[in-house]
Order: structure tokens, then sequence, then C-alpha cells
């Protein structure tokens, strides 16, 4: 299962592009890596046209166009052993077929010299990849991946390149992944025809799912000349317009190497990767002007728009009066033009986010509404990048109040500027996150320059962060500047606009009426011969589904090729005052990390449901010595910001125990950390929970937020339901990180006063922000001389007054045991497409038997589970896996088909044992590094130790394990699968979504929960 990100770019409040720094203590910058390639001169087919030393993050960058074809070529060399390979196209649209999001899907069906069906899940089992992807925006496709290996990097680049320029396209790949006609009885020519295919099937979903809906009408909406007014991913209606010709005809002309943008990072030799290329693939081609492609900048408005449009009814929403949404947008500046869109992503910053923010204060706080919706923020991801404000669950009634305030906002903004603290907090956000050094760095340069690239943007000068950084500073500064930008990009900008979403109860059915007349008129036109084309398509391809290919031709790293890339990190523990600390010194570029574990295992029942609330509010108050805007002032100008999470973690031997707390953190510039840990006692000496219209307001937004993303997660939501029928740790879980969850705050919600509310997170406070409670770890690089001194310090204070206690690194909680009969339950939930999962316990982590069970689950997921469930039975995924206290997962995502999934997880053991042949040495081997593909990803520096810190995971133990996976033998898997997996064995099973009939055997007992009544 891939995430495509069809509306990559849209969805979220955009920060500053995640890049990372690193300094140059830490990776000395090798002369020359590529001494064969100068500007000017040509190297396997291609020109270098530039080279330049990015200092900010120690890079050397070669561009270079192919020659004959043209085709673009990024190289960052770096001295960082997670390199990166990426091909791209500009995926231009004029049509809502879906037509590039069904060609992602297709080429990956099988190329010339790779004819397999999905080789990039198959290559999952015979890499070390560390990222692999295909993802669709809304105006390119682009196939990067990662890996430490070199020849594992070698390999999965052939499969790549030859997925991209050389996919077989057959028909009955655009059949079964775009879409088909199909007999609902395979072998009855007599039963009902319907739409069945994979992009098919995703796109209903991704139309059910009200924020998507909101974001892909909205970009239609205020872009409607162009590729931007069409759907990329494909509208359900339009998609049974595309034919195989069309899709055939769209890759010649846009995976064409004239049309594509090739990336590649890190410290493998680049000639290596042009020598490649050019040999096998672009010195074949002739050049091909991709200027169809080409998105032209939108015609500005004369007048500001206006649309609606209407939502299907979200059961677990809020009261269907309130479930409206609205947003104002403005077409802003060129991408092209990067000083503009950073300075635009820092100004949307200063505008909509946090307390201090102006749309903060006069919409938020107004207490109308459920918070931002999803595509507020700046998005700088399309060649005319957005400004958008928008709120989710608010009355009809208040559109006209909202877009008032909203007006009003800006004309305040022009009047009064910013405040210079106000600024100085964004800026040194921007500063922070540029030292703050991620793994994953080479990709997320990738990602943030692909838009820009696809725009033919100065992606070199993108890079020089620092430069752009000190324009930004003076020009921020100077009130007047604030008040031009200002003045231009929103008092007389005309092209604007203004779009509600509101709930149609008709939503569903309207959809089915178009669906079905859509399948009427299709059937309507069939010939005999059509007709009968039909049904052989079907049984051929039901046929080709069931078939068992042969992956010889794909290439496989060998056991010889793989080496341990990891070593216990320099770990020192001590005892401050009753608190145990943690402390790593590590490469962290002049950055200090905190993290900390409170225990609530003393909490009451009542406190303890509102747990992930009072994380939510923590901050979000007036402290002993700031105001709530003050305070945040305060955090945003030292740290990162504060994060608080609900930690609940499965023992790693033993399977009834647990530990429950919340887990806080920060990080801050070495010569902060003394403000940053002053910012931590005031919250340690409880802020002051009294202001009930805050509280209020931040309850409305919380509840609001939790709705959500389910249906993304679903099947994670699923194996959570699934498990707290087995497990009490697991219920635990649930009740704090559930469906359930949701569905206790919504009835909080309705039935709470708010001065109860206030007083149980007071009293939650008081128990749990305590000295006595807490342990803590610290990352940080030798250049933090003093950090001894002050943390001793913070401890000091923070344990004064405190009865002191026994030490406990980590307090684990009994959780007493489940009656084992086999239950289900069913969510209902008002959603097309189902998850299921079904759980079984076996045992846990440090148990010999865990290792064959974990390399197990990776057999069967990709030799039962994603055959059967995912290209037989339709779902969009389905596999299994185990948790660390050795609980089973099987599960299924986007499922028409329930009760056969369930049924298949049910034959799991009858499966195995009837293919024990299939247990050959390479499909073991295959197994085993997918597991070795997780576990020896890059850690960043600042989580060094910290499966210790917070789940008791030492090095050593994590290396028992790796040898214990790389030990599996072939007879374990069928052995473990018979003695824990079998029919007999006590289970759990989940399915969440609407109308399942039958559902539960004889021997289980199902419950049924519905959302909130309305
Ligand atoms: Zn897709």
């Amino acid at each position: 299962m891939y995430s495509r990100l069809h509306k990559h770019g849209y969805m979220r409040l955009r920060h500053l592009p995640e890049i990372r720094h690193y300094s140059g203590s830490i990776l000395k910058k090798k002369e020359h890596l590529a001494k064969n390639i100068q500007p000017g001169k040509a190297v396997h087919g291609f020109l270098c046209s530039e080279i330049e030393h990015i200092k900010e993050y120690n890079i050397t960058a070669y561009f270079l166009v192919h020659e004959k074809t043209k085709t673009e070529y990024l190289h960052l060399e770096r001295d960082d052993t997670n390199n990166v390979f990426s091909v791209g196209f500009r995926t231009t649209p004029l049509d809502s077929m879906g037509t590039p999001h069904i060609l992602e899907h297709t080429v990956l069906c099988g190329s010339e010299k790779y004819p397999v069906r999905d080789p990039f899940f198959k290559m999952l089992n015979r890499s070390l990849a560390t990222f692999m992807n295909a993802l669709t925006g809304p105006d390119y496709t682009f196939y990067p991946f990662s890996s430490q290996n070199e020849v594992d990097y070698r390999n999965l680049q052939k499969v790549y390149l030859d997925a991209v320029f050389k996919p077989n396209l057959s028909r009955l790949d655009f059949l079964q992944e775009g879409w088909r006609l199909e007999h609902t009885k395979l072998d009855d020519k007599n039963s009902e025809l319907q739409f069945k295919g994979v992009v098919y099937n995703e796109m209903k979903g991704a139309f059910s799912e009200t924020s998507s809906l909101f974001g892909q009408k909205f970009i239609n909406t205020i872009l409607p000349k162009g590729t931007y007014g069409y759907v990329s991913g494909g509208d359900p209606i339009r998609i049974p317009e595309l034919t195989h010709e069309h899709l055939k005809k769209f890759h010649a002309t846009h995976y064409h190497p004239s049309n594509a943008r090739i990336y590649s990072y890190g410290s493998f030799p680049l000639e290596a990767n042009l020598k490649f290329v050019n040999e096998a693939y672009l010195s074949k081609y002739d050049y091909l002007n991709p200027q169809d492609t080409i998105v032209a900048q939108q015609e500005r408005w004369k007048s500001p728009k206006r649309a609606e449009i209407p939502c299907r009814v979200d059961q677990y929403g809020g009261p269907i009066e309130k479930q409206n949404q609205i947003a104002i947008g403005y077409v802003m500046s060129d991408i092209t033009n990067i000083y503009e869109t950073f300075m635009l992503t820092a100004l949307a910053e200063l505008m909509i986010i946090g307390p201090n923010s102006a749309f903060y204060k006069s919409l938020i706080e107004k207490n109308i509404s459920g918070g931002y919706n999803s595509l507020t923020g700046y998005d700088n991801q399309i060649r005319d990048t957005l400004f958008v404000i928008g709120l989710r669950d608010v009355e009809k009634s208040k559109f006209e109040t909202v877009e008032k305030i909203a007006n009003q906002t800006i004309e305040d903004i022009f009047a009064k500027g910013f405040e210079k603290d106000h600024i100085e907090s964004v800026l040194h956000g921007f500063e922070l996150s540029i030292k703050h050094q991620s793994p994953k760095f080479g990709l997320n340069v990738l990602f943030n320059l692909m838009p820009l690239w696809n725009h033919n943007g100065p992606i070199l000068n993108a890079l020089k962060v620092n430069e752009l950084l000190t324009k930004l500073k003076t020009n921020l500064m100077n009130p007047i500047y604030v008040k031009d930008v200002i003045e231009k990009y929103f008092l007389s900008n005309n092209h604007k606009l203004i779009m509600t979403m509101q709930p149609d109860p008709k939503f569903d059915d309207t959809f089915n009426e178009a669906e079905a007349k859509s399948l009427q008129s299709k059937v309507a036109a069939l010939t005999k011969e059509d007709r009968e084309k039909i049904y052989q398509d079907g049984l051929e391809l039901s046929e080709a589904q069931k078939k068992v290919e042969q992956l010889d031709s794909l290439p496989c790293l060998k056991i010889e090729e793989i080496t341990l890339n990891k070593t216990a990190p320099p770990l020192r523990h001590a005892v401050a005052e009753t608190i145990p600390l943690q402390l790593c010194e590590a490469n962290t570029n002049g950055v200090t990390y905190f993290k900390g574990v409170l225990g609530t295992e003393s909490l009451k029942e009542t406190q303890r449901q509102l747990l992930p609330f009072f994380n939510y509010v923590l901050d979000k108050f007036d402290t002993k010595s700031y105001n709530y805007r003050d305070f945040d002032k305060y955090v945003s100008k030292s740290t990162s910001g504060l994060s608080f999470i609900t930690h609940i973690t499965e023992h790693i031997d033993q399977q009834e125990q647990y530990e429950q707390g919340v887990l806080i953190g920060s990080h801050c510039l070495d010569e902060n950390l003394p403000k940053m840990l002053d910012i931590w006692s005031e919250i340690f000496n409880k802020p002051n929970f009294g202001n009930s219209e805050r509280m209020t307001m931040l309850l409305t937004n919380y509840c609001s937020s939790l709705t959500s993303g389910i249906i993304d997660s679903g099947h994670t939501y699923a194996m959570q339901a699934a498990r707290s029928l087995i497990s009490s740790v697991d219920q635990c879980k649930e009740n704090l990180l559930g469906l359930h969850h949701v569905i206790s705050m919504q009835e909080i919600q309705k039935n709470y006063k708010i001065d109860e509310i206030q007083s149980i997170v007071d009293q939650i406070a008081k128990q749990v922000l305590k000295g006595s409670n807490l342990r803590a770890a610290f990352h940080y690089s030798n250049t933090n001389k003093d950090i001894h001194n002050i943390v001793d310090k913070f401890c000091t204070e923070l344990c004064k007054g405190d009865e002191g206690k026994e030490l406990n690194r980590i307090n684990w909680t009994d959780s007493g045991k489940t009656a084992k009969e086999n239950r289900g339950i069913h969510i209902s939930m008002n959603i097309p497409v189902n998850f299921c999962a079904k759980v079984i316990p076996t045992v846990a982590y440090t148990d010999p038997d865990f290792a064959k069970l974990r390399v197990l689950s990776r057999f069967l997921s990709s030799k039962y589970l994603h055959p059967i469930v995912r290209e037989q039975n339709g779902a969009y995924g389905g596999g299994a896996t185990i948790t660390m206290d050795g609980v089973f997962n099987f599960y299924s995502y986007r499922d028409p088909n329930s009760n056969v999934t369930l049924d298949v997880f049910d034959k799991t053991a009858d499966w195995m044992a009837n293919n024990t042949s299939l247990v050959d040495d390479q499909n073991l081997f295959e197994a085993k590094l997918s597991i070795l593909q997780q576990m020896d990803q890059p850690v960043p520096e600042y989580m060094k130790g910290i499966d210790l810190f917070l789940y008791g995971l030492s090095y050593d133990i994590w290396q028992t394990q790796r040898e214990r996976v790389l030990a599996v033998q072939n007879e374990d898997l069928a052995e473990v699968c018979k003695k824990y997996l079998s029919a007999d064995k006590w289970y759990g099973k989940c399915v969440i979504g609407e109308g399942v009939a039958n559902l539960g055997k004889e021997n289980e007992a199902w419950e049924r929960l519905s959302g909130p009544q309305q």
C-alpha cells in the first residue's frame, strides 16, 4: 500500500520547508567527489551547466541537462549515507478522468525488463530501502526512493526507471487499476454489471471524505483555467470515460525524457547514475517538446467570486446544523518567485498560527466554529500560490459574520502591522528548523523543490535559505513594507474566492443516482460482442490475479550484502533529586532536545478519560508569570514549541503490564536551554485553567479535530478496537486513543458543564505535574558545556516541596486479565468502504518465538493477504503485523467485502499448512529483509537510545532481536502459525463501516456501536 498524495500540497498548514542543516564539524566536505564533472563539460550524454556549493547545508549541487532529450538532472552531493533517487514528470491533465493517477498505478503493474505486478511492493521484500513510493500531485507525478546500501540503490534504480519509461500498460492492467464493467457474479453472464477498479474505488473513498472534497473543489474553483480546474486523481463519475488508448498516449507524451526531472542525493557517485540513465534509456529517445505540459499562470479575476457545494453528512461529526465549512482564499504569488513565496510563508504564519496571530484572535477566539479547517494556510505547491483562511463546524447563520471578521482582520493588520516580538518569534522558528536535522534530509529537499522545479523555478537559489532569511528579516521589520504587502495581496486583490460547504442528507443518493445513470448508459450501449468480451475479461482478470508470479527477474539484495549499520548509543544514566535522567551526547548540531515521561497511574477514571484533552490544553493558558499570549511568544521565541502526547506503552516481556503517562518534549538552540527549562517550570507550576470561555473554545476545537483523519487511518482504528477486546492494556489505549475516545469526548462535550471540566483538568494537573512523577532524557552536542549544571538546577527546583518517593524508571501498571471469549465489534460509521481487523494474542517481544511470528507476519502479508485481500478481493490494502506485547494483527484497508476478508483471516493457518512449499529460501529471506528494513532505518541523533527510555528496550535486546530475525528457519513459519494462529485460538475482531450483513460466526459474540445521536 503506497500513500499516494493526490492532494499533496493543499491540505496542511505549511511552515518553512523541513530543510535540515548539518554543521561542518559533523560532515566534512569531501573535495570533488565528482572530479570529471565541470561546468560546460559533457559527461555520459549530459552537459553540466552549474555547480554550486550551498554552505547552509554543506551540499555541492550539480545541475545537468541531457544533450539529446534535454532531461534535467539535479544532483546534491553530500556526506550522507541515506541516498535518494527520484524521477518525476509534469503531469497536467485537461480532464477529470484521473489519467495521471491511473497511469501511476498502471506503470507499477510490470515493465519490459520486470514483467511483475506491483514491483515496488515486491521490492519492499528484496531491498533495504529506507523509503519507496510513487506520488501524484496536482500537476506532477514522481517516483522517489532512498537507501543506505549502494547495491540496493542500483537495484532499485533499475526497477524504477524501467517502470516509468518502459511499462507494459496492458489492457488487463488498465481494467484492474482504472475502471471496468464486471458481472456481480463472475461466472454468471446474466448477473448484473457493475463498475470496478482500484482507482475508481479509491477516489470514491476520497470524495466521501469531506475535507478532501472541500480541498479539491476549492482548487478547481479558484483556479478554474487549465489543469487545476480538473481532478488529477480522478472524479469517480468521470473515470469511466477514460480509455486504454488515452492512457497510453498520455504516457507517451508525459512520461517522455524531455518532460522528466531526475534527482539524486547523497554520497554515492553521480557518474554511475548518469552513465546508467543515459545508456539504458535517455540515449534511445529523441527530443519531444514538452510545451503542452506547461502550466500557464492563471488569469487574474476582476472581482471576487462565491461558490457553494454540498457534502455528505458526517455521522461522527457534531450536530448537523454545525457541520458546515467556509473558506476564503486569495491567489498570491507565482511559485517561481522564491523570495515572495518564502515571505508569504512567514506572513501566513504571523497571520494565522498561535494565540498572537490576528486571525486566531479575531476568528478562533470568537468560538463560533470548530477551529481552522484543513485548507487554512499558505499553499506554495502549485503554480499560483494560495492563501486560505477557513473554518470547520460553523453554523450557516455565521457565514456572513465570518466574512466580515476576516475582512476586518486584514484591515486591522494593514493599519497596525505586526508586533516586533511576534515577528522575532516566527523568524526564530525558521532558524531553529534549519538547524534541526533529520535523517530524511535528502527526501525533504526533493519534496520541497519538486513543485518549484516542475514550473522551471530557480531551484538552486531556493536552497540558499540564509540569504532569503536575511532579506526577510530586514523587510518584515519595516512597517511600510508590511503595509505594501497587505495592500497588494489582500486589500486590492480581486482574485478571491469565498466558498462554503453544507451537508446534504441526499449526498450519497445523488452520487449513487449519477453512478447508476452512467452505468445504465454504458450498459445500454453494449453490443453482444462487448458483453461477451466483458464476461471473458472478468474471468481472465480473476485468473491472472490468482496466478503465482515469477519474480526471478527482479533484482534482490543478498544476505552477504547486508551489514549492521548501528552501534549502541553512548548513554549516561543519572539521578537528580528523584528524577531519573538519561543523557546522550550526539551530533545534534547545536540543538538541545528534552523529553520526559510523566506517570498518570494515580488518576481516577473520570480524570483519565480527559487526559488527551488535558494534553491538548496544557500550554494554552495563563501561567504564574505570563498571560497566555505572552507565554506563547516566550515559548516560540526560545523553543520549537512544547509537545504533550498521551503515552501508553506495552511491556516488551510481560503481556499484562503497561505504562501510561504523558510524553512531553521540546528542543532549542543550546544557548536557550535555561529559557526552555524555565518554560517547563512554568508548566510544572501549573497553569491557571480558570478562563472558562477559553476552555469552552478549546473543547469545541478539540472535539472537532478528533473526527478528521479517521478514514485515512481506518485500519489502525480497527486494529486498536479489536485489540481492546482481548487485552486490557489495549482497552486503556482504546479509551484514550481509539474511536471510543472520540465517542466519549462527544458525550462529555454534550453532558458536562464547563466548570466541571475545568475542575477535572485542574485535578489532573495537580496530580501529574510533579517533579517526583517525572523521568527525563536529554540529547545535546559536545559544545553544550553547561548542560549538566543547568539540568541539575532545573531538577532541584522541580522537586522542591515534593515528598520523596521511590525511584522508578518505568512505572508499570498491572492491567488485569481479560475473559477469553471470541468477541467482535462493529463500529458503524457512515463511510462507503470498510476497514476490518482480527487480532490474536501470542508472545511478547523478548520471547524467542516473537521473531518467528514477526517474520511470519511479513510472509503472510506479501504471499497471502496482499494477493487475496487486495488483488482478488478489491480492498485497497491488507496485511499483518505484530505489536511489541505480542498481539498478532490482521487488517484490511478500504475493503468492499468485509465478510470475505474476515474469512480469509480465519483461514490463515489452513492456508499456511497447505502452502509450506512457498516458504523457500528466497521468500523467507524476503520476509526477513522487510523487517530489517524497519530495524535498520537511520535513527535521528535526537532519538538515539529513546527506545530504552520509553519502553525499556536496550540496544542489546534490540540486537538480539535482529539476530533472531536473521536466524529464523523455513520450517519455523508453519510451526508458529499452527501454534499461535490456528482457528481455535482466542481472538478479537472489528469492522468499521456501514452495512455489513451477517457479521459474526456461531462462536463469536458481536456488539454494535454507533455514533452519538444527533
Ligand atoms: Zn491511488
